[in-house]
């Protein structure tokens, strides 16, 4: 008998009503994927429960990988055995026996299979008497064990677990609808990108860049950020626009304290006709109130005018140092600190405008027509879908 299973408990599905279901097949799915490394393993769902079946794999990087999954809320390696009293008895005994070092147990019974015979109140007291017989210098502590055996009937076999480990919380990926990210190369937007994720959200990414006066470093930059943002959900396809002749005429034909919100304005109209090319609902960006000049609320206003799409700000409310300490944690900050200029610093205005208003900026570009120019940067818009690595196994292609 061996820990040859991990268990996967999920947390705020339970809550979806008739649709958990499909969230159960999204994370069943999310799982498999974030699991590819691993060919051995099976994903298999039962009532209320997700298994990965380790056949021979190491637990301990499957667990790693996991925790990045949205949608699980805890894991517990589990000892699998038949629904027979014997064999049940041997599992909770090698549980014990492989936490010498604990001296106070406890036997946690759950019978979710109400066919089986005993009650889960004498299962109790059957197993830690077994345990209790087989085991030296162990006392049965219900209050403060040292460790708890848990122990749950199921429908086709039973499961002992020992240890919870915590899961990342959240939806998982794919169940909320998809969100175009305005991905800088910067340190907000990966961070913002990442926290939509985590509430069930799949990304799309776009970004301008303005070349030759931004390199392909920079380039790289944005789809190595998308590389890190994978690993928390699959692949990612990626638009990346090009945008120098766009700004040009920005910084030519509009007064430079403005060119900053009419850039900004004409990002968004670009990106609003890419989600409609995709069927996304949404954008995201990584503005959080106050930080520049274009995150003012007058400047939100007036920036937001151009769309009837939803915009999605998660770091509105967060303090550049948080940002900052999230970005470390899901491993973006070391890519985003890298030196490369991206459109924005190439074109910055000396003093850009804090405070717009929006019938000043309707009055500048009524006197340029910027359409032409945004049909080309379309037609040449590039797309490409960023995996996780290298192998790709074609019966994830629905995830796109
Ligand atoms: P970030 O750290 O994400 O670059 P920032 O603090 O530099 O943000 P701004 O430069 O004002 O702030 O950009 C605000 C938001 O606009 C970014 O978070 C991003 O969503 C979007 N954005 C800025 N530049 C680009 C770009 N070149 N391509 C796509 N989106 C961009
Ligand atoms: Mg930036």
């Amino acid at each position: 008998m061996t820990y040859d299973y991990i268990l996967v408990r999920y947390g705020e599905l339970g809550l979806k009503g008739k649709n958990m279901r499909q969230f159960i097949i999204q994370l069943q799915r999310n799982i498999k994927a974030a699991l590819w490394a691993f060919p051995n393993i099976r994903v298999n769902r039962t009532q209320g429960r997700l298994f990965v079946e380790l056949h021979g794999e190491e637990a301990e990087p499957i667990i790693e990988e996991l925790q990045k999954v949205y949608g699980i809320h805890s894991m517990s390696l589990a000892i699998k055995v038949e629904n027979e009293l014997e064999e049940i008895k041997e599992g909770a005994l090698t549980a014990m026996e492989q936490n010498e070092d604990k001296k106070t147990f406890k036997i946690s019974v759950r019978r979710a299979n109400k066919a089986f015979p005993i009650g889960s109140q004498e299962m109790n007291q059957i197993l830690g008497a077994y345990v209790l017989k087989n085991v030296n210098q162990l006392t049965v502590d219900v209050h403060q064990p040292e460790i708890e055996i848990r122990v749950e009937i199921r429908e086709r076999a039973t499961y002992i677990t020992t240890k919870n480990v915590d899961g990342a919380g959240g939806l998982p990926v794919g169940t909320a609808g998809k969100s175009l990210l305005l991905l800088s190369g910067g340190i907000d937007s990966p961070v913002a990108g990442h926290l939509m994720m985590k509430r069930g959200i799949q990304l799309e990414m776009i970004h301008f860049h303005s070349p030759p006066f931004t390199s392909e470093r920079a380039k790289q930059k944005v789809l190595d950020l998308t590389k890190v943002l994978t690993e928390y959900g699959g692949p990612i396809k990626v638009h990346l626009v090009p945008f120098t002749a766009l700004q040009q005429e920005i910084f030519k034909s509009i007064p430079e304290r403005y060119a900053m919100t009419v850039m900004r304005r004409v990002m968004l109209i670009v990106s609003e006709r890419i989600s409609e090319q995709e069927g996304i609902l949404s954008l995201t960006t990584g503005e959080s109130l106050g930080q520049v000049a274009s995150q003012t609320l007058a400047s939100m206003n007036v920036i937001n005018e151009v769309t009837n799409l939803p915009i999605l700000r998660p770091l509105v409310a967060l303090d550049k140092s948080d940002i900052i300490s999230h970005s470390h944690t899901i491993g973006t900050y070391d890519i985003s600190i890298r030196p490369y200029e991206d459109c924005c610093t190439v074109f910055v205005p000396k003093s850009p405008i804090t405070n717009p208003k929006r019938d000043i900026v309707q009055a500048f570009e009524s006197k340029v027509d910027f359409s032409q120019q945004i049909e080309h940067a379309l037609e040449e818009t590039e797309q490409l879908v960023i995996q996780r690595d290298t192998i790709f196994d074609p019966s994830f292609d629905d995830i796109l």
